[in-house]
């Protein structure tokens, strides 16, 4: 299950874990998005499904778990993708935009995992991966509402972890850094010229998450539990830099 699995990252994760054997449910609110991306993953000889979901309502969260449980007959992946953001100071942030987005991002992300651990992956284990970002140690202008939220989803992570690790469930989150050709960049204006300052110089792909993912659902992965790893191209640690030596700088 892949929440907002028809747009950028999410959509890389589906399609990554698809070619990777698995079937696939990805839930949304727009049909229309969904049943694009559900035919194409389809071209690909991919199994997949799509059921409309706003992550803000259990109940619809609770009907994806069922549709899932009665079309594949289990669930073993739980991938919190779907998030809103936009850029605003606090300043004209007004209290519903903060709201919405502490709704979709950590309230959405809360009622996913409840639902699916509770209906299925208490019974059979699994895997939750929650789609993070990476504002743990630092404060980004413009993102009060989703550095709140993120480090929020974080913080779940690391309690999920504990409670669901005896119930074979691994709980991790990926904090991408700048992923291009994605609708998320996109709203915030992020330049690629800045975006591929990261050490390792260039801007990531959904693909680059994906494959994280596919990482952590692997047996590669089978001690890792309660962490969020950055997957930026180390731009998260190159942030604060001095001048060379000797230079005038
Ligand atoms: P995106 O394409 O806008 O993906 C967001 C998805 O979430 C959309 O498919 C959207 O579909 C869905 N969604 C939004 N609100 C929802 C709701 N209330 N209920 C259910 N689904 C909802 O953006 P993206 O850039 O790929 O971001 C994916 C994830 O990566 C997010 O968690 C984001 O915070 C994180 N991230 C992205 C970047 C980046 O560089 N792009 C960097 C750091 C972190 P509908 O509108 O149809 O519902």
């Amino acid at each position: 299950m892949v929440t907002g699995g028809g747009t950028g990252i999410g959509r890389g994760i589906a399609e990554a874990l698809g070619e990777h054997g698995a079937r696939i449910c990805i839930a949304a609110r727009r049909a229309d998005v969904l049943a694009a991306a559900v035919e194409e993953l389809e071209a690909a000889g991919i199994q997949a499904m799509w059921v409309p979901c706003d992550v803000r309502e259990p109940a619809q969260v609770e009907a994806v778990i069922e549709a899932i449980l009665e079309r594949w007959g289990r669930l073993d992946i739980v991938v919190n993708n779907a998030a809103g953001n936009f850029a605003a100071p606090i300043e004209g942030l007004s209290y519903n935009g903060f709201k919405a987005i502490v709704d979709i991002d950590l309230r959405g992300t809360y009622h996913v995992t409840k639902a699916a651990f509770e209906g299925a992956l208490k019974q059979s284990g699994g895997h939750i991966i929650n789609i993070t970002a990476p504002f743990e140690r630092m404060g980004v202008a413009f993102q009060a509402h989703v550095a709140a939220a993120k480090t929020g989803v974080d913080s779940l992570t690391r309690t999920c972890a504990v409670e669901f690790g005896p119930h074979g469930v691994r709980v991790n989150a990926l904090a991408p850094g700048a992923i291009g050709g994605t609708e998320g960049m996109d709203r915030i204006g992020s330049g690629d010229e800045r975006d591929a300052r990261c050490p390792i110089g260039y801007v990531g792909a959904p693909r680059d998450i994906a494959n994280a993912v596919l990482f952590l659902c692997s047996s590669a992965a089978a001690y890792i539990s309660g962490q969020v790893i950055c997957v930026d191209g180390g731009a998260a640690v190159g942030m604060m830099q001095i001048a060379p030596p000797g230079s005038d700088a």
